[in-house]
């Protein structure tokens, strides 16, 4: 039987609706490119929806963060509906504390720009290539590892001849069998060029594995149209990683937008980014990862916050994700629980950071311990 998916607007905010369309046609909310070119809500705007500080007003008028503001109509809605101490504000609106740079931050915190051979090709490890296809996103997050590029035109803007470089440097390597499209949001593309992009990378022998990283489907998941999951499911095996960050961000439109992507065969990931008043507690995250699994999607990366300019005030102590991790691992299903992950700066790569369940070992005796704290002994 085909399946019909349902664009659920019934919740979308009367407010948030007026300023995205005046006229009020439903179509109009499921026409993902309308949210696009709607999705900057001035600080007169916003400041009629949610209380705003004189500091943030400013912030938003003279542009003065460390990335632009941008939020898209629907995702603007879901916050609107959450209402205005929901920590998720925090993740997209500036702070003053974003003004504050402390010791050991940097603007490439990952040593990216020391691994890009060409403008927009990353790489790092030997079989993988990590391509930014744009600088744009649907909605701009605070923490963002890239706040030095995304949004902004530094010089660094990627246009065809830099794809086209990018793929004639990957047929060259044939160590890579690896690629991640990021950015930026690689489905800010349009679907023709994600095509034509998809099939130039499959087209290539020894590329065997192209994997998509988007927030896209959580901030817009209108943009997960029918025509779209036809173009990504003709290319197998092509992942996707999401990045959710609260487990309100999972609504009707959400499950409609992962439905479709996993009805079609599209493995999908998630990373999630720990985040200091965010999603930092035990319950908040271990509801997000039983959700995540309820709609096919698998939990891959908890990752500590990048030592990103300005970011402090997101950091968690390493403990805190820890703790997180020994609170998901025995106390429900193994599939629920990430790999805590720091990306080592200056470009170390990703470094697994588990807690430590060997208590110690003598000869082909390991003392280990349960995730109810019971000592065991395991023979060699
Ligand atoms: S969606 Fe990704 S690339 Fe875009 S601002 Fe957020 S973290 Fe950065």
């Amino acid at each position: 039987m085909k399946k019909v998916y349902a664009v659920d607007s019934s919740d979308i905010r009367p407010d948030v609706r007026r300023m995205y369309s005046p006229r009020g046609a439903p179509h109009e909310w499921a026409d993902w490119r309308r949210h696009l070119s709607h999705r900057f809500p001035d600080a007169e705007q916003l400041g009629a929806m949610i209380p705003l500080s004189g500091e943030v007003r400013r912030m938003i008028k003279e542009d003065a963060g460390t990335m632009p503001l941008a939020i898209t109509p629907y995702y603007l809605s879901v916050l609107c509906g959450l209402g205005a101490g929901h920590p998720l504000w925090k993740t997209v609106l500036p702070s003053p504390d974003e003004l504050h740079i402390t010791p050991y931050e940097y603007t490439d915190p990952l040593g990216e720009d020391r691994h890009e051979p060409l403008p927009g090709l990353i790489h790092t490890y030997p079989d993988k290539a990590l391509l930014l296809v744009t600088q744009s996103c649907a909605t701009y997050c605070r923490y963002c590892t890239r706040s030095r590029r995304t949004g902004r035109d530094v010089g660094r803007t990627v246009g065809p001849n830099d794809i086209q470089a990018a793929l004639a440097y990957i047929r060259g390597h044939t160590e890579i069998r690896d690629v991640l499209l990021s950015g930026g949001d690689p489905l800010m593309l349009e679907d023709r060029e994600l095509d034509g992009l998809l099939a130039a990378l499959y087209a290539i022998p020894h590329v065997e594995l192209v994997r998509l990283g988007t927030r896209m489907p959580i901030v817009l998941p209108q943009r997960v149209t029918p025509e779209l999951v036809s173009v990504l499911s003709g290319y197998r095996p092509c992942w996707i990683t999401l990045h959710f960050t609260h487990p309100d961000e999972i609504t009707p439109e959400v499950e409609t937008a992962c439905n479709r992507l996993a009805d079609a065969g599209i493995p999908l990931g998630n990373q999630t980014v720990l985040l200091a008043g965010v999603n930092n507690e035990l319950e908040t995250m271990k509801t997000l990862m039983l959700k995540l699994l309820r709609l096919r999607v698998r939990p891959y990366y908890l990752h500590q916050c990048d030592a990103v300019a300005g970011t402090a005030h997101f950091r968690t102590p390493v403990r805190e994700g820890l703790e997180i991790i020994r609170g998901l691992h025995g106390h429900t299903t193994g599939y629920a629980v990430p790999t805590f992950m720091i990306d080592a700066p200056g470009g170390g790569g990703k470094v697994p950071v588990m807690p430590n369940y060997i208590r110690g070992h003598e000869g082909k005796q390991w003392i280990i311990e349960n995730y109810q704290g019971k000592v065991y002994t395991y023979h060699e």
